[in-house]
């Protein structure tokens, strides 16, 4: 079993939004954060854009089908903080762990996110109602 802190840092906070068109205006021109890049996140169904305010990491996320989670979260809470998400050295091992501890994961192995990261989520029943993603990056696994 690991005893080492597994949670290294935030890695970002996820923002459900209806539109990024309507959205990023606000948060990159108006609130002054950096906007990095926009990309696609096929298996999630969603457009992310990924903003940084200093060293904190913002995903702006919009769904792209009415299937995707986060347009179901839109329709039942409406925008607003979707989740937090934690980084990780291996999200693989962390699966394991939060398992042995009862964690309710909503994904048994890691998954392709967002900028070639592997991810996972931890049910928000767990959390108090906060979902929570594991995340590796990619440079991190090559290390
Ligand atoms: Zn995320």
């Amino acid at each position: 079993m690991v005893t080492a802190p597994m949670i290294q840092d935030l890695h970002h906070i996820g923002v459900a939004v209806k539109s990024l068109d309507e959205a990023l205006p606000r948060w990159v021109d108006g609130f002054g954060l950096r906007l990095d890049v926009v990309e696609e996140v096929p298996t999630e169904r969603v457009k992310v854009a990924i903003l940084f305010a200093g060293r904190t990491r913002i995903e702006l996320l919009e769904p792209t089908a009415d299937d995707s989670p986060i347009a179901k979260f839109l329709t039942k809470r409406g925008e607003g903080v979707h989740h937090l998400a934690f980084k990780v050295d291996d999200t693989g091992a962390v699966i394991r762990v939060l398992t042995e501890h009862g964690a309710p994961m909503l994904d048994d192995a890691p998954r392709p996110g967002a900028h070639g990261t592997k991810c996972a989520f931890v049910h928000p029943k767990w959390l108090g109602g906060v979902l929570a993603e594991i995340v590796q990056d990619p440079e991190e696994a090559a290390r």
